[in-house]
């Protein structure tokens, strides 16, 4: 059981029943009460490691009696599975002894079968309910491709700025790589962005084609959010960055000029190729 009906493969190498179920915008105490009485029938319950899953499923075990295990990324028994910690820095390798097990998995790590769920597996969560001490006021939409979907991420760090630099200078990058923006925490921290758009250990988890890290030192914290991105591309003017160091392509460089001219760069290719 998972929410976002991605899922990974071996942890149901064998399984004999399986249900995806579908959060929708429900309230994390709602989710963890319904989910702890829910899933007393199933083996397994898995959630996405991002803030969502990492809210409401250490929540619903606590309330299951069950110990939760966090950012796994790998199984090789049914019992035996691999997480980071230390911010991705080390991979502990676990034995659970519970019948059942409960976590939280990285997504990037593992092949989505969620094209493969027939319907009826399918599981709603409640929506709405009445919980003791919570009033929704409202919901707001964020809409636009997420971090998760993107196969191209353009990251901005606290170099930016400011809030209408890190839009102005960004954007128009993340729009002829068709990607979206991404953010430091530092990025975030000082308001240049919003806190969905932060990738790191206590932000999002991915591991889109191509991470543009602009302005971005390359702190562990960071770096534990986006590591597994295919192609890491760093304009920094510190050629000694971590985030140079890592990078496939490290450009040593101011970002107020390099990102416009790679912007130019990009039309003047698209213009050559396409004779837009
Ligand atoms: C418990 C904990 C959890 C954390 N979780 C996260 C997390 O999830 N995500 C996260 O990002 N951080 C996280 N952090 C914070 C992290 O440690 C760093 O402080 C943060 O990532 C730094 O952000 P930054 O790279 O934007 O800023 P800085 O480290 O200040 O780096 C700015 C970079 O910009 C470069 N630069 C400056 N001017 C220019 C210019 N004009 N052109 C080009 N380059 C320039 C500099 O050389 C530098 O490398 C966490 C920290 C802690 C303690």
């Amino acid at each position: 059981m998972i929410d976002d009906g991605s899922t990974p493969e071996t942890a149901f190498a064998g399984a004999t029943r399986r249900r995806v179920c579908a959060t929708p915008p429900a309230d994390v105490i709602t989710l963890a009460a319904w989910l702890a009485t829910e899933a007393s029938g199933y083996d397994d319950v898995l959630a996405a490691a991002d803030s969502n899953g990492k809210d409401w499923l250490p929540r619903a075990a606590a309330l299951a009696g069950v110990q939760a295990f966090s950012d796994v990324i790998g199984f090789s028994a049914a019992d035996i599975l691999q997480r980071a910690i230390y911010a991705g820095d080390l991979i502990e390798t676990v034995q659970s002894h519970q019948p059942r097990l409960w976590a939280t998995v990285r997504t990037a790590a593992f092949a989505s079968l969620a094209g493969d769920l027939p319907a009826r597996d399918l599981l709603h969560a409640p929506s709405t309910a009445s919980v003791p001490g919570i009033r929704v006021l409202g919901r707001q939409a964020q809409g636009g491709l997420s971090l998760k979907d993107a196969r191209a991420l353009v990251a901005g760090g606290r170099a930016l700025a400011s809030a209408d630099n890190f839009i102005a200078v960004l954007q128009p990058l993340a729009e002829r790589l068709g990607g979206v923006l991404a953010a430091s925490r530092a990025a975030v921290d000082a308001g240049y962005a919003p806190n969905s758009w932060q990738v790191g250990q206590t932000g999002q988890i991915v591991a889109p084609e191509v991470y543009v890290a602009v302005g971005i030192s390359g702190a562990a914290q960071h770096v534990a959010g986006m590591r597994d991105s295919s192609l890491i591309i760093a304009i920094n003017t510190d050629p000694d960055a971590p985030m140079m160091r890592l990078a496939d392509i490290a450009w040593q460089a101011d970002l107020f000029d390099a990102v416009p001219a790679l912007c130019a760069a990009l039309d003047g290719y698209c213009s050559r190729n396409t004779g837009l």
